[in-house]
């Protein structure tokens, strides 16, 4: 029997284990889904895989579930960072979002020359991942990273780490990750007012960098953090 519902909970989940519940996830299962005592719902916590669990106490602003039985091992998207520079809310919510369902591993808001979006809501932006996750029937909920400068996240770059940078520049020049080998990797999205020159002439240079072009039209940013991890799952991800 698969249960509808998923919710994340930030707790161990094993057969016979309890599980209390927030005030809001009582208040979204037993107010707005109208569940009570000895429904099924379907739990994960990023690191356990897929568990039901039965209603055995249903309050206002609380509730236990008792964990019965495993529906689904942990399964880990590819180690895929998607890096992008914030937008406007409503288009950064959707790009981690989109990660998320896309199977990105991490998702890393930068801070580029052009970067419209001094700060982030951290908080927030992970609540929109982990919202996904129940969605989209994931067992793995991608971490979303504070907000750093790009620079000095190339300063620290991990080795061995590729990075799949799409430059606006080379709108319609057809590069693509024809050549690129598996691996860990990092997807790298520009702001709306694209890559500083400075930028542009750094990224080029690192040794981990493959420049890709996402065809012949400029993208919004948002559309292009999808096409680009649409791509690369393709290529290189769990899509095969
Ligand atoms: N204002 C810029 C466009 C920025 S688009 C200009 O007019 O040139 C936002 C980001 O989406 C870019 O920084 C890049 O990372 C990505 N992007 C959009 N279209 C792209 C394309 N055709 N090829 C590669 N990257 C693209």
């Amino acid at each position: 029997m698969t249960a509808k519902i998923r919710l994340y909970v930030d707790h161990q989940l094993g057969q016979g284990q309890s599980v209390p519940l927030t005030r809001e996830q009582a208040h979204y299962l037993f107010g707005v889904m109208r569940q009570g005592v000895g429904n099924t719902v379907a739990l994960f916590n990023g690191r356990d895989g897929e568990w039901l669990a039965e209603v055995v106490d249903a309050g206002k602003r609380s509730g236990t579930l008792s964990v019965t039985t495993q529906t689904k091992p942990l399964q880990m998207p590819p180690d895929l960072w998607l890096c992008f520079a914030p937008i406007k809310k409503a288009r950064t919510d959707f790009i981690v979002e989109k990660a998320a369902e896309m199977g990105a591993a991490r998702i890393i808001p930068v801070q580029t020359d052009f970067t419209n979006a001094e700060r982030i809501r951290q908080d927030r932006l992970q609540a929109h991942a982990v919202e996904a996750a129940e969605q989209c029937g994931g067992t793995f909920v991608p971490e979303v990273a504070e907000l750093q400068k790009l620079s000095r996240l190339l300063d620290h770059w991990p080795e061995g780490r590729q990075l799949m940078f799409c430059d606006e520049a080379e709108v319609g020049a057809g590069k693509t990750l024809a050549d690129a080998g598996p691996g860990p990797w990092a997807i790298l999205i520009g702001p709306e007012g694209g890559f500083s020159q400075d930028e542009r002439t750094r990224l080029v240079a690192l040794p981990f960098a493959h420049v890709v072009s996402l065809g012949p039209r400029i993208l919004r940013a948002d559309t292009a953090a999808v096409a680009a991890m649409t791509v690369w799952q393709q290529a290189l991800g769990d899509w095969q």
